[in-house]
Formats: structure tokens, C-alpha cells, sequence
């Protein structure tokens, strides 16, 4: 079955979508992007396209080793992004020319539903107890925030005290039977880190994501050490080579992005890793529904899966939203904060595709803020 057709769709608020065609008419759809890079990664996806096009779309391991390898430079972002966008929809491909959902290629089901997270900012402390009893009463059992905004290199205690407050509002709202992770979003220096995390330990966070920068991965087993609370990363990494180092230090929970770190191919061999180190898989996402669904394929068939993120009807999606882009909406439908396994082909999601379309006509230039410190100087976002 040979691939004729492959298009890139930029749709609000910060994504893309590619279409990939085969010469019978069956359509998969990925979701490569990498979000304020959507340009680049699209013109990657077109590069890549010239070695699909007239090729087998069954061949999907030969051609994620070409695309990721073939072109000798390799790595990064912008590539790892391409791919990972077309190998969704190799899968997609694959599971609809065979009438099975894609979980059941990766050796079928080990779980009947998905429990996902959902987000409650984080950044404005006073407004954390209302924003999560507003997703209890949705039915989610775990949420996840900012635990700061801009930080200095060196806390004041007063930017310390800001993070535990957030830490303790969201505890004692949730109570002991429900979680909160708490997410340094890269905004925290080392020196910090090792300040809050034993700090942050009586309030037991599900985790603490990116506690420190993806290039401070040399300090992560000191962090390790610094407390029991479980330390999660990945969304800035992009194969499981990446994953090794922080595996090696400890860290409890990776969290690669299926539309960033080389696909499904690519994020189930990043979860096989993890299992040997006892550390447990919770995917980026904070994408389309391509993205999700692609994910939640490889939770339904991974058993060392944790929780997944998602983003539908979330504040921070201005001017489109998850369920903007798909014809049936079910699959995306929650219970009781979990997401249900269902028997639809391929990823097992309907894209509305007059949807995507009109979307692209209109396209988007997202680019996250630039922060700046007190001094002016550079402040991570
Ligand atoms: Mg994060």
C-alpha cells in the first residue's frame, strides 16, 4: 500500500496536523509539532515526505530508522517532532488497513481505562483551591500546576514560602485520596531544587515535574537524594538515549511527548526502558487530539503507565481546542477522571477534517512569552 499523498495543517492554538494518504484511500493522521517551532517542524515533515512518498506505509520500523537516521545528522527537536508526526499516522495507517485498534499491535490491552490529569495553573496561588474543586466536581482525581512563576537563581524566602503555599492549598483541598503534581517547568535552578524538595515532602506530590533544566541532568541524583518526593521529566527529551541518564539517577516518572519524542515507535521502546528501572511512564500532552489519542494507544498496551495529560477545554488552548478538530467526541469523553478503552481502528480517533482545514487557512504563529528578571536579564518561562 503505497503512500501518495502527505499534507501539514497549522491549527490553533499551537499545533499541526499531517494527513498521510495511501494509493487505496485510507488516511492516517499524526500530529508533529514542536510548540512556537511549528514552522520548522512543517518543513521538515515535507522534507521527510520526499522518502515517503511512492513508499510501503506498513514499513513503518524501516522508515522511522531512515527518518530519524538517513540523513546523518539526527536528534533535536525539529526532526524528532517530523517524525514522530508521521509515525502517528504510519500507525493510524496500519490499525485502519487492518480494522484493529493500534493497541492491540503493540500486543493488545493491559488496562481497561486510562486516569488522566488535569490542569489548574498554578500561577495566581490564591485561585488554586477554587480551580481544583472545580475539576473534583468534573470528576478528575488528579491535577497538576505550576508550583512558581519566574524565580530568581537564588529564592528569596519569600519565593519558597510562594511554592509551599501552593503545595499546601492544593493538599488540603484534595485531601489524602487524591493526587497533585507539581510542575518547576524548567523555572527552577539546582540550587533551588535542593532547597524546596525536602520541603515539599510533607505535602506528597504525586511528583515534581522538571525539577531542574533537560541540561542539568548531571544533578538530577543529587535531587533524588535531597528527598522522597518522585521526580518526573521528558517532556524536552527526544529519544530514550535521553531517558538513560535520568533513568540512571532515579528519576520515578518519564514523560516523553508522542509528538516529540519520535512517535509512538519511539515512545513505547522510552517506556520498555523506564520498566527496567522500576519508573513508570505519564506522557506529555498538552496537544491536539491526534496527540492524545496517540498516547493513550500506547497507555492502553504499556503496563508501567501512570496517569496522562491532557488539555481539552483547558484555558491555555485560545482560539482552538482538543475537540474543535474531531467528528465524535466520545472517545475523549471522561469517567470519573478516566479515559475508556474502545475498540475504533487505527488511533482510534474521527478527525474532522473541513475542521482541520478551515483551521490551516487561518493557521497560527504561537510563540511562548520571554520572561524577564527584576534586572532585566533573561528569566526562564
Ligand atoms: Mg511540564
Amino acid at each position: 500500500m503505497r503512500i501518495t499523498r502527505i499534507e501539514t495543517f497549522l491549527a490553533p492554538p499551537r499545533w499541526m496536523f499531517v494527513r498521510v494518504e495511501t494509493e487505496d484511500g485510507v488516511v492516517g493522521w499524526g500530529e508533529p509539532v514542536v510548540e512556537g517551532r511549528a514552522e520548522p517542524v512543517r518543513a521538515a515533515v515535507h522534507v521527510l515526505a520526499e522518502y515517503l512518498l511512492g513508499a510501503d506505509a506498513s514499513r513503518i520500523e524501516d522508515h522511522w530508522q531512515v527518518m530519524t537516521k538517513g540523513g546523518f545528522y539526527r536528534g533535536g527537536p525539529v526532526l524528532s517532532s517530523a517524525v514522530a508526526g508521521l509515525d502517528q499516522a504510519l500507525w493510524d495507517i496500519k490499525g485502519k488497513q487492518l480494522g484493529v485498534p493500534v493497541y492491540q499491535l503493540l500486543g493488545g490491552p493491559v488496562r481497561e481505562r486510562i486516569r488522566a490529569y488535569a490542569w489548574v495553573g498554578g500561577d495566581e496561588p490564591s485561585a488554586i483551591r477554587e480551580a481544583i474543586g472545580a475539576q473534583l466536581d468534573a470528576g478528575f482525581t488528579a491535577v497538576k500546576m505550576n508550583g512558581c512563576g519566574r524565580m530568581s537563581p537564588v529564592a528569596t524566602r519569600a519565593e519558597i514560602r510562594g511554592v509551599l503555599e501552593r503545595a499546601a492549598a492544593a493538599r488540603e483541598t484534595l485531601g489524602d485520596e487524591r493526587d497533585f503534581g507539581l510542575d518547576f517547568h524548567g523555572r527552577v535552578s539546582p540550587a533551588n531544587a535542593r532547597r524546596l524538595l525536602p520541603l515539599l515532602a510533607e505535602y506528597a506530590p504525586l511528583f515534581v515535574e522538571e525539577p531542574v533544566l533537560p541540561e542539568h541532568t548531571e544533578v538530577l541524583a543529587d535531587l533524588v537524594n535531597a528527598s522522597n518526593v518522585p521526580l518526573a521529566l521528558g517532556e524536552r527529551l527526544f529519544s530514550r538515549r535521553e531517558f538513560l541518564g535520568p533513568l540512571r539517577a532515579g528519576v520515578a516518572i518519564v514523560q516523553p511527548d508522542i509528538s516529540h519524542a519520535g512517535g509512538i515507535s519511539e515512545l513505547r521502546r522510552i517506556a520498555a526502558l523506564a520498566e527496567i528501572y522500576g519508573a513508570q511512564l505519564a506522557p506529555h500532552c498538552p496537544l491536539g487530539p491526534v496527540a492524545l489519542a496517540a498516547s493513550l494507544q500506547v497507555g492502553f498496551a504499556t503496563p508501567n503507565l501512570l496517569i496522562q495529560e491532557q488539555s481539552i477545554g483547558i484555558h491555555y488552548n485560545r482560539g482552538g481546542e482538543v475537540l474543535d478538530y474531531v467528528a465524535d467526541t466520545e472517545p475523549f469523553r471522561f469517567h470519573d477522571g478516566h479515559l475508556l478503552r474502545t475498540d475504533r481502528p487505527g488511533l482510534g480517533v474521527e478527525i474532522d477534517e473541513t475542521a482541520v482545514r478551515k483551521a490551516d487557512a487561518t493557521g497560527h504563529a504561537w510563540r511562548n512569552p520571554v520572561w524577564r528578571h527584576d534586572d532585566g536579564s533573561f528569566a526562564e518561562w
